[in-house]
């Protein structure tokens, strides 16, 4: 899968991150991980102290996925307003949905910490704003809703934006405690604390095959390298690619964009160096780095050819540039880097694990969506869950046969 185009800034943060050999062997363990990028390291940090023996395997280097296009914004809201899932799933769900964001988030936090390598975790506000007058509503519903459920969160009024902003909006979300992180270091900070704790890392090593013994209840994985894993569970962490492997039909994707800039000196009007985020669509966001860069995304376009996807990289870059300019005139920026890449999403706003009756003792973890970072934090724990205590309650909201209202 063509996946993505162009430069990417987080690899350059980290020139000389940890190397992984590749598999020369035919091994047997408990649990394989398909994928070295940072949902593959989230289920490895959390299998790390499990007592199982667990092999990571990646075809290439870890983090070099869509991991590296990541821009890494830590939020729990998504895509979907909280108030438009209830319609599909229910308040029960969606209220038990929002808490388990919130704690994924924290557990990126503790996660950050335990790593050997520092992810520039920190925690950020959130300005979510109304971009036309008639998403006013909308956005003051959904503040209701998320207020409701004991989370701290504002509402602004123009003025107060306009207090705090060099630009202006109707009204907006301010949200506490979101945050941002580094995603190709939050990547190999995980696999290295994970192999420091006894889990196999292999790199240059794609899985090419596979079969499944009834009799044994296990799974034989073929390498690239000529090689066997025969595990007792795989987790898929192939990100995108994992719907090449098994098809799975509320996945779907859209071409997006993405620029960062060069180091600048300060961001006078920006308050707190929130987080920035709207109602439009396609929509604009707008985070910075710990080296005082700034990543403008969005501007998504709903293809998912790579050419199409790629011929407009050029003019999406300069788009990308004039809207930062728009909002903040007072800080100059010049491009350094800018990618264009393949976003995933699942048709119902809630990302979702596969286990499908073809690929017993397997789970497809698709964190796809807005907020994959902090869906794959979760996923990855509830599947771990299963995995060692062999039950996770919460995890039957995430399969892909999950109940809908309505019984559809
Ligand atoms: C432009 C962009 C911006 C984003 N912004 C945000 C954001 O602000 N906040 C957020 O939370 N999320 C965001 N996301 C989503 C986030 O990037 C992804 O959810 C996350 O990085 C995916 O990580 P992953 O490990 O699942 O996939 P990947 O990083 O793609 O990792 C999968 C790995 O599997 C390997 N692999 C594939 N097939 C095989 C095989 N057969 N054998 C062995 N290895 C294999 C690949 O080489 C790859 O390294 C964004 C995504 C994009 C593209």
């Amino acid at each position: 899968m063509n996946l993505q185009s162009g430069t990417y800034y987080w690899p350059v943060t980290l020139p000389e991150a940890p190397a992984y050999p590749a598999l020369q062997e035919n091994i047997t363990c408990d649990v394989a991980i398909i994928g070295g990028g940072s949902s593959g390291a989230q289920c490895a940090y959390y299998l790390a102290d499990s007592g199982l023996s667990v092999v990571v395997l990646e075809k290439g280097t870890a983090g070099s996925g869509s991991t590296s296009a990541n821009t890494a914004i830590i939020q729990y809201s998504g895509e979907k307003m909280f108030t438009s899932l209830v319609h599909t799933f229910g308040e029960a769900f969606v209220a038990r949905h929002l808490q388990l964001l919130k704690q994924a988030i924290d557990e990126i936090e503790a996660a950050c910490a335990r790593a050997p390598i520092d992810c520039e975790f920190r925690r950020r506000d959130t300005l979510y704003s109304a971009s036309c007058p008639e998403d006013i509503e909308r956005l003051r519903s959904e503040y209701e809703y998320i207020k409701a459920h004991g989370i701290a969160i504002d509402f602004w009024t123009r003025e107060q934006i306009e207090a705090q902003y060099p630009f202006s909006r109707e009204a907006a979300i301010y949200s506490h405690n979101d945050g941002e992180l580094n995603p190709f270091k939050f990547t190999h900070g995980l696999l290295q604390y994970a192999s420091e704790l006894g889990v196999w890392v292999f790199e240059h090593t794609g899985v090419n095959g596979h079969s499944f013994d009834r009799d044994q209840q296990r799974m034989t994985l073929r390498t690239k390298t000529g090689h066997t894993v025969d595990a007792r569970t795989v987790i898929f962490a192939a990100g995108y690619e994992n719907v090449e492997i098994r098809k799975e039909k509320q996945a779907s994707f859209v071409s997006t964009y993405t620029v960062t800039t060069e180091p600048v000196a300060e961001f006078p009007g920006w308050y707190n160096r929130t987080l920035l985020w709207e109602t439009a669509r396609p929509y604009i966001y707008i985070r910075t780095t710990a080296d005082n860069r700034v990543i403008i995304g969005g501007l998504d376009h709903d293809t998912d050819i790579p050419e199409d996807r790629d011929s407009r990289l050029h003019h999406k870059k300069d788009q990308l540039i004039a809207e930062f300019n728009r909002r903040f005139p007072d800080i100059r920026v010049k491009a350094e880097y800018a990618s264009a890449a393949f976003y995933g999403g699942i048709t119902d706003g809630v990302p979702l694990v596969g286990k499908y009756p073809d690929y017993p003792g397997c789970y497809f973890l698709l964190a796809y969506g807005d907020n994959g970072t902090v869906y794959s934090q979760l996923l990855s724990r509830l599947i771990v869950q299963e995995i060692t205590e062999g039950h996770s309650p919460d995890l039957v909201m995430y399969l892909q046969n999950r109940p809908l209202l309505g019984g559809k």
